[in-house]
């Protein structure tokens, strides 16, 4: 079993001690280290493909791909989105769509009727006040209907390259077992120090920054499940807060 460690401070986190010592903080710097390392060589072969992962795929699949995935497993959503995209590539043909046509591609997914509305509404948004091109900053992302803290993050590291974390409520589950962290808000999009705290641990070159979200959103999708997660087949189990404690829930 895993040796336990001293509880990582989410950002605004009051502290007991008056001071951290340069020990300790290095210690958490080594520990975020492993952490990075870890995942990233764990991903090169148990990651997930999925074709908005390409290289080629530009910003305005990933923003419709990033709506879609909302509260919908992925395994779902690639079928749909390439069959939508494949007819609406570019913002403009979306924006000019027949909403029943888009509606009858949606289907599968369910709420058909809601996210095909959204999802023309936001390619009108984008042609009237960007010219036809998805922004790069999240801020701005944001600005566009139905567009959240995560779906704007994602395009903008995904899409842009950007250093931006990217947290769901499966990255949240891995964190808090991982590093003892407090349960986040209802809201997450709300939890600004679990989102600092997301981004400190990221690698520091936007690229990386890509493939470590990926990374700890497969941790978090295939084996950090809410239940039963698959502490044997897990790449950071050596340093896991909840597997040392033995409070992870799994069999092993
Ligand atoms: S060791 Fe278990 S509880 Fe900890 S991060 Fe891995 S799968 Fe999750």
């Amino acid at each position: 079993m895993a040796k336990t460690h001293k509880r990582l401070r989410l950002p605004g986190m009051k502290c007991r001690a008056a001071a951290r010592t340069d020990a300790s903080a290095g210690a958490d710097r080594a520990r975020l280290t492993s952490v990075r390392r870890a995942l990233l060589a764990w991903a090169r072969t148990a990651g997930r493909r999925f074709f908005w992962r390409k290289r080629e795929v530009s910003p305005f699949a990933l923003l419709v791909t990033e709506i879609l995935l909302s509260r919908t497993r992925a395994q779902s959503v690639e079928p749909v989105a390439l069959r939508l995209l494949a007819r609406f590539g570019q913002p403009t043909d979306l924006a000019m769509a027949d909403i029943p046509e888009v509606e009858r591609i949606l289907r599968p997914l369910g709420l058909h009727r809601k996210r095909a509305s959204r999802l023309v509404e936001c390619a009108r948004q984008l042609v009237s006040r960007f010219n036809g091109q998805v922004p790069s900053s999240p801020d701005e992302l944001m600005t566009l209907p139905y567009v959240g803290r995560y779906a704007a993050n994602a395009v903008a590291c995904f899409g842009f390259g950007q250093r931006r974390a990217v947290i769901d409520a499966n990255v949240s589950r891995v964190y808090q077992r991982l590093f003892s962290l407090p349960p986040p808000p209802a809201r997450l999009s709300a939890a600004d120090g679990l989102w600092e705290f997301g981004r400190r641990l990221l690698p520091h070159r936007g690229l990386s920054a890509r493939a470590f979200n990926w990374a700890i959103l497969d941790l978090g999708g295939t084996i950090c499940t809410p239940r039963r997660p698959l502490c044997s087949l897990c790449p950071v189990a050596f340093t896991c807060d909840a597997h040392g404690k033995g409070t992870c829930g799994c069999a092993s």
